[in-house]
């Protein structure tokens, strides 16, 4: 059974403070962040210590959970409505999903590694979130779901893809870090079918964004 103690709650809260302090200022961002027990997506036996300090946590298949700040910052920028229909890539551990239902959105989220996609899903459906879960390569998007209000994509991409672009609808917003061994995180607004207007955010380090050719491979 998974409890959510007064000691958990309470390093949440200690988290919240730390994020808002480092320049997140969006309250319904902080408030989710204080409303999902971050350690639910991660191995049991880690230390609350370390569930709720601000880094990023390797979970199963080699892949990790987001910093919290990381989270809070893609989050914040994605500048959510109630009910905005919204694309992850990279369902991972499932935590940023749960952020982002827990702010209401229409939440869509797709991961490439079929145990991940299993995980997350159960555990997401068990703690009252109805995000719809798929499993596939996020670099090709969903288009049968398409167009987006917004997407966020937490996995390290080569390069802007065509295809998720295609999917945003004109007025929407996609964050994405873009880079190879590291990242830069950047902001795009479909400003209209064939106009983007890129906005340049800071350095970030993600595991990559893989493609069907290495997911063959790996
Ligand atoms: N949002 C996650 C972060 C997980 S790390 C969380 O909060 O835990 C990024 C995830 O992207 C990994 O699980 C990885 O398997 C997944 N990923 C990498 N390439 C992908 C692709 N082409 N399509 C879908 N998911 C992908």
């Amino acid at each position: 059974m998974l409890t959510d103690s007064y000691r958990h709650k309470g390093l949440r809260k200690k988290l919240v403070d730390e994020l808002s302090k480092k320049g997140i200022f969006d309250k319904k961002v902080l408030d989710a962040i204080n409303a999902v027990p971050r350690h639910f997506f991660m191995d049991f036996a880690i230390a609350p210590e370390i569930a709720y300090s601000d880094k990023a946590i390797p979970i199963d298949c080699k892949q990790t959970i987001s910093q919290p700040f990381t989270v809070a910052f893609q989050t914040q920028l994605l500048e959510l409505k109630n009910k905005d229909k919204i694309l992850e890539i990279g369902t991972g551990s499932g935590y940023q999903t749960a952020v982002l239902c827990q702010l209401k959105s229409n939440v869509f989220t797709i991961e490439r590694q079929h145990n991940l996609f299993i995980k997350a899903k159960t555990l997401l459906i068990s703690m009252g979130y109805k995000p719809k879960c798929y499993f596939g390569d996020g670099y090709l998007g969903l288009q049968s779901c398409s167009p987006f209000d917004k997407i966020l994509v937490t996995c390290g991409a080569p390069q802007i893809p065509d295809g998720l672009i295609k999917q945003l609808k004109v007025g929407g917003i996609m964050i994405i870090p873009i880079g190879e061994e590291t990242q830069i995180m950047y902001k795009i607004v479909k400003i209209s079918e064939n106009e983007l207007k890129k906005e340049a955010l800071g350095d970030y380090k993600f595991v990559p964004m893989l493609e069907e050719l290495e997911m063959k491979k790996s």
